[in-house]
């Protein structure tokens, strides 16, 4: 009886095994989907066949004029890498676990591989768009690496003397906190260290008392 019941176990152990297997694969299925671009919205968004709206993970891409805001720096640059790129293309998206399915507007929140290529990261590393790393994501080491990479080589938003060209600012770069429209420099605890902020070569919004924005 003792052993017969051990053996009993022994099964149910391995059947509980089988489905903790089956469904780690299901998840995995369900989690990486293949779509087609329909269109390319900026560098960091597109729209799908199926009409969903996809934001990349970890990356945020300098916006097209819009609202009446006139386009931010390398901003037509890094919607025509993406547009160029991706548009009609079949694109895998994957989904991290660490983060949410979707962001406050609707849209999927997404790492998109075309090719293998994770084009979060392409987008940084090419200096089309900053890592976005003020949410939690497991590819934040990488995508910070990225981005070391084109800070140093001066690619695309980092291209400090393109910035003077086109702008009347300054070379620097501000970071400016979206929940409270607050700007920080580079000196300020808060650069780069805030929920929903953006990297801007624009001196825009409210200064911050702390570091005088
Ligand atoms: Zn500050």
């Amino acid at each position: 009886m003792y052993i017969a019941g051990r053996e009993s176990d022994n099964k149910l152990r391995m059947k509980k095994t089988l489905l903790l297997i089956l469904s780690h694969f299901v998840s995995l299925y369900l989690i990486a989907q293949d779509v087609k671009v329909k269109r390319v919205i900026d560098g960091d968004t597109f729209e799908a066949e199926d009409g969903e709206k996809i934001r990349l993970l970890g990356v945020d891409c300098p916006e097209l004029a819009h609202f009446g805001k006139p386009a931010e720096y390398f901003g037509k640059e890094s919607t025509e890498f993406s547009r160029q790129n991706l548009e009609g293309k079949t694109v895998k998206l994957v989904k991290d676990s660490l983060n949410k399915d979707r962001d406050k507007y609707g849209r999927l929140l997404r790492y998109v591989y075309i090719n293998k290529q994770d084009f979060s990261w392409l987008l940084i590393e090419e200096g089309y768009g900053y890592a976005l790393t003020t949410y939690p994501i497991s590819k934040r080491d990488e995508y910070e690496r990225a981005q070391n990479d084109a800070r140093e080589g001066r690619r695309g938003v980092w291209n400090k003397h393109l910035i003077n060209k086109n702008t009347d600012a300054n070379a620097r770069l501000y970071w400016l906190n979206m929940r409270n429209n607050v700007r920080h420099n580079e000196g300020c605890k808060y650069f780069q260290n805030t929920k929903d902020g953006k990297l801007t070569p624009d001196k825009t919004g409210i200064a911050c008392n702390i570091c005088g924005g």
